[in-house]
């Protein structure tokens, strides 16, 4: 049975003290394909000790930018010949389809080292001399340990965002991943080291959030969090970042508004709203959870979205025609499945509604949708992150921009319509870190990302997101002599 426990320092290593053994379960048949490990207390400091003495020892840090770029690069071809052994792990651990994986996930997380390595080609510092006779100069340095925290419903494509981030600029790190999806980022932390990546920069450990994840984020030689996941346990990790004043960067949840006005075709708009929510199988920070259709289209758009939403492919996630794979583990399951009821008691089922008949085994729901009168209700407020939309009709644009503002979330939203003033309505009175317009889900690495309100707190990714893994140190140096004032000179 396959064992999986910390990477540390270049090396897996095997605990001899008594440790808690997890089952790690596939959701397709909630069989047990291993076992995880967990670090405790103990071992999260040796992760983090080891990363500390790595950074403060220079082999990364002190490396040239030509020689952390060529490390980056390799490490992106390495990653890219291990495609099909990522997405095989990866599927196991998330029952994401593997098609997705293939087409989405993995080539965002190769191109995230090569993003990385042509930025820091670009970095350059400042120098200021507006007082004569100084000269002071501005610029960034790694700044220390990075903890790095990553949720289960895109391992790779969104840890490995961090680790690239965290290491181009020169940092350490220690990498924890969620326990329901250890195995693709497992072997993802070995492919860095065999593409080059010296020991001790990057460690991984494994375990539970209520352990392993709370000893990291409270321990005092982390010199950075880098978190995202839940915006109760955002609220807990920065709760335990103040302990020691570490900076954090959280990325949450979501509940975005996806708003289609009467002027779009209405077979566009079907398309739309479906990808939009149920993509990922509807476990996204990022879905379009929030249906906004124009009165006037609504009719139309409620009978072709029943129609497809009866069509979709729910199942095996190996298969590589599957739309909808099984939810990620049961007790999230479970909660969806709660979800789905409260919903019905506050709004009307448009379709599914149920765990998936008809497969033996798995944790499988109908693509779901409940129309709603009201935004208000806690269907509407409180992310389910599962294949569950609320579709909720408006009027006017002021109602739609209202209605998209009408939550405790900011973090996308999604408008469709031919008509430039109300996208440029949108574009600067709907409140979100990344408005798409007209457009699917398109991640430009340049631009930041992140999260108004208690969707996030910074940026993640483009120089934003970079900077949030740096100091930035001004120098002062005095160009011409200069006589100092003697205190205590009385001569
Ligand atoms: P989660 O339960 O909040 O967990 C996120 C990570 O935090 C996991 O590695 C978890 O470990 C760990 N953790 C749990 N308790 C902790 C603690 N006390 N201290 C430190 N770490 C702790 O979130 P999730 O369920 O994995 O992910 C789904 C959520 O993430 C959704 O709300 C989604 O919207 C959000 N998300 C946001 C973005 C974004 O970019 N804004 C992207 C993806 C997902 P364990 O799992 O082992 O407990």
């Amino acid at each position: 049975m396959m064992q999986i426990g910390s990477f540390i320092n270049g090396r897996r290593i095997s605990r001899q003290a008594p440790a808690k053994h997890l089952p790690m379960v596939n959701p397709v048949d909630e069989q047990s394909y291993g076992e995880l490990i967990e670090a405790d207390e103990q071992e999260v400091g040796d992760a983090v000790t080891v990363a500390k003495n790595t950074f403060v020892g220079g082999i990364w840090r002190q490396a040239s930018t030509g020689e952390r770029q060529r490390v980056l690069r390799n490490i992106a071809q390495h990653l890219a010949k291990h495609v099909d052994e990522l997405a095989e792990l990866e599927c196991t651990d998330t029952g994401l389809p593997i098609q997705d994986i293939r087409d989405r996930h993995i080539p965002r997380m190769i191109k995230n080292f090569d993003y990385f390595a042509d930025l820091i080609g670009t970095v350059t510092g400042d120098t200021i001399e507006q007082t004569a006779g100084y000269l002071t100069s501005v610029g960034s340095e790694p700044a220390g340990v990075a903890a790095l925290i990553a949720p289960w419903n895109a391992p790779l494509a969104l840890a490995s965002m961090k680790v690239a981030g965290a290491l181009s600029s020169g940092n350490s790190a220690v990498l924890k991943p969620s326990e329901h999806t250890p195995t693709a980022l497992y072997r993802f932390v070995e492919l860095l080291h065999e593409a080059g990546l010296p020991p001790g920069v990057l460690n991984l450990i494994n375990g539970r959030g209520s352990v392993t994840g709370q000893a990291l984020s409270l321990s005092q030689d982390v010199d950075r969090i880098a978190f995202t996941g839940g915006t109760e346990t955002g609220r807990l990790v920065m709760q335990n970042a103040a302990q020691n004043l570490t900076p954090v960067m959280l990325e949450l949840g979501g509940k975005s508004a996806n708003i289609f006005f009467e002027d779009i075709d209405v077979q566009k708009a079907v398309d739309a709203a479906l990808l939009g929510i149920f993509s990922n199988n509807g476990q996204q920070c990022l879905a379009g959870s929030r249906i906004l259709v124009q009165k006037t289209l609504l009719d139309d758009f409620l009978t072709k979205f029943r129609s497809r939403c009866q069509s979709i492919k729910v199942g095996d996630p190996r298969d590589p025609s599957t739309e909808i794979g099984p939810l990620a583990f049961r007790s999230h399951y479970e909660q969806v499945l709660k979800s789905i009821e409260l919903a019905k008691t506050e709004g009307e089922l448009v379709a599914g509604g149920e765990s998936v008949t008809g497969l033996d085994t798995g944790l499988y729901i109908q693509p779901t949708a409940f129309l709603l009168e009201s935004n208000r209700c806690q269907t509407a407020q409180k992310e389910i992150f599962g294949p569950v939309a609320c579709i909720i009709p408006f009027d006017t644009i002021d109602q739609a921009i209202e209605m998209s503002n009408e939550s405790s979330y900011g973090l996308v939203a999604y408008a469709w319509t031919n008509n430039l003033q109300t996208a440029m309505r949108i574009k600067k009175e709907v409140q979100a870190g990344t408005i798409w317009i007209n457009s699917p889900v398109m991640r430009e690495l340049q631009a930041p990302f992140g999260g108004f309100k208690q969707s996030g707190v910074g940026r993640t990714g483009g120089l934003e997101g970079w900077k949030f893994f740096t100091e930035t140190k001004s120098v002062c140096i005095a160009t011409s002599h200069k006589d100092l004032p003697g205190i205590g000179r009385h001569d």
